[in-house]
């Protein structure tokens, strides 16, 4: 693959932080983002094992100003973003009747508002040039849905909608949208619910990996970060440039049911 330029939201963990090492690998120009305290240390890690040229920002999703000047950044180093994946993204777990209405706007402005404004803030440049991919990292609850989780579902069900028609859009002018829709994977995301789960329903860590967290998946495995990025990488390669607005499961078989 030609040397991409790539902005990663939520790349200083989990999965992004995969998908960064995935795309260094490869020699790419990145773009960090995420509010980890050491996140500066950890682009700069992954930067320097793979000789890559980065820029690391943090960004809040939560202000559109501030992620208009995190592409401008890019756009002014490299020319444009290539590739824009957008992976930042919050949970909370409460029924709708006990729902916070300051979680629902913080999940709905980071896993949903976030790319638009990101997607919108890319798109003149990709246009220009004729190419660009725009990867969604949404979720299986993009496509079905769990108890608990109104603003979660919400968001990756409309993360989805937003792919479609940025796919339609960019159909005539080089870009592509695409949805990647994991099962569990372990990272501090899920790492919190587990232990919030355990609370919860009064059984062990174990107990609520193997009877809540596996439960809905047939392959009882969380699924690993490096697939999810391997996955990036081919919806960024050439191959894909006819894979479009389409909302790929990589979960065990959860959604199969
Ligand atoms: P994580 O908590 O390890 O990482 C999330 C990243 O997003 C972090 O770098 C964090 O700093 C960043 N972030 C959060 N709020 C932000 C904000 N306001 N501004 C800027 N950055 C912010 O979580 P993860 O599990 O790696 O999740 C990554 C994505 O994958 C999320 O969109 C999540 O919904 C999705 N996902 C995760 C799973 C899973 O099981 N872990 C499954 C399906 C989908």
């Amino acid at each position: 693959m030609k040397k991409r330029t790539v902005l990663i939201t939520g790349s200083t963990s989990g999965i992004g932080l995969a998908i960064a090492k995935a795309f260094a690998q490869q020699g790419h120009n990145l773009i960090f983002n995420g509010l980890e305290p050491d996140g500066r240390q950890i682009a700069e890690a992954v930067a320097n094992e793979h000789q890559i040229e980065y820029v690391f920002d943090p960004a809040n999703m939560l202000h559109p100003k501030a992620l208009r000047t995190l592409v401008r950044q890019g756009e002014q180093r490299w020319g444009t973003i290539d590739v824009l994946i957008n992976n930042a993204g919050i949970q909370h777990v409460a029924p709708i009747a006990d729902f916070p209405e300051e979680k629902w706007e913080a999940i709905i402005g980071i896993n949903l508002t976030a790319p638009f404004h990101l997607t919108k803030a890319v798109w003149p440049a990709m246009k220009n040039q004729h190419f660009g991919r725009i990867i969604n990292i949404a979720s299986a609850h993009g496509l079905v849905a769990s108890e608990f989780k109104s603003a979660y579902v919400a968001a990756k069900h409309g993360l989805i909608g937003l792919t479609k028609t940025a796919a339609l859009e960019g159909a005539t002018c080089g870009i592509t949208a695409n949805a990647i829709c994991p099962g569990y994977v372990r990272t501090p995301l899920v790492d919190r619910q587990i232990a919030d789960q355990a609370v919860a329903h009064r059984i062990s860590e174990s107990d609520v990996i193997e009877k809540v967290i596996l439960a809905k998946q047939a392959l009882k495995q969380f699924v690993p970060p490096e697939s999810i990025a391997a996955l990036c990488l081919f919806l960024a390669s050439d191959a894909a440039a006819t894979l479009t607005g389409a909302a790929l499961p990589i979960d065990g078989g959860w959604s199969a049911q």
